[in-house]
């Protein structure tokens, strides 16, 4: 009976346009999943530096919306349902490269702000999937601008410049590990990130990402 009114006060949302769901259990309305931008097979692995990446999504559109509803308008509970997009995307391309995952952790005092951080939450659903451990191994140590308001290649990797320090290092050295990041834009986040942790002891790094932008355009805003 609870269940049942809770239903009604919280029915579910298609976690891309927000849409109330009319059954349970399905994560997008049938609108969104007939037009989710997904990354065609020969761009889902790309190189970012000197690493590979996966991503699942073009961000735009539906994928955009939900993304950005999540980050800004407080979605919390959207960031697991995204999880399992992510994690079939990285089992099918990235399977066998990693031995425990990681995240791009937002500084301390957005975390105040915002209440969650929603790359850890994504990550951590996605570990649960693949029954592998999740590390916290980066802390965000500057808080600097949000590297959507900074467009210039250049001064998007200047701007995450020693903007992360690894931690727990004892946990993670000599390891593989798989850093998840949802929004993937230049690379400058996932490059620094994945530096830091191969100076502190990690014996490899992948990437995976939700959404990024298309190969041949740059920086969608994020
Ligand atoms: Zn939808």
């Amino acid at each position: 009976m609870i269940n049942k009114f809770k239903h009604l006060l919280f029915p579910p949302r298609c976690i891309f346009c927000g849409e109330v769901l009319p059954t349970k259990g399905s994560a997008t309305c049938s609108a969104c999943a007939k037009k989710l931008p997904y990354v065609e097979d020969g761009n889902i692995l790309r190189k970012i530096g000197k690493y590979t990446c996966a991503v699942t999504f073009y961000y735009e559109d539906c994928v955009q919306q939900g993304i950005r509803a999540m980050k800004f308008r407080g979605r919390k509970n959207r960031a697991a349902r995204f999880a399992p997009y992510l994690a079939q995307t990285v089992a099918e391309h990235l399977g066998g490269e990693f031995d425990a995952v990681t995240y791009v952790p937002i500084h301390f005092l957005r975390h105040v702000h915002r209440g969650f951080d929603q790359t850890k939450l994504i990550a951590e659903a996605a570990a649960d999937i693949w029954e592998v451990k999740l590390l916290k191994t980066l802390r965000k140590t500057r808080n600097n601008r949000p590297q959507s308001s900074v467009k210039d290649p250049e001064a998007r990797r200047k701007n995450v410049m020693n903007a992360y320090t690894a931690v727990n290092t004892e946990a993670f050295r000599g390891m593989r590990l798989l850093l998840i990041d949802d929004v993937v834009t230049t690379g400058s986040t996932l490059t620094a990130c994945a530096d830091e942790l191969l100076a502190a002891g990690a014996a490899s790094v992948v990437c995976a990402a939700l959404a990024g932008g298309h190969p041949e355009k740059k920086s969608p805003d994020r």
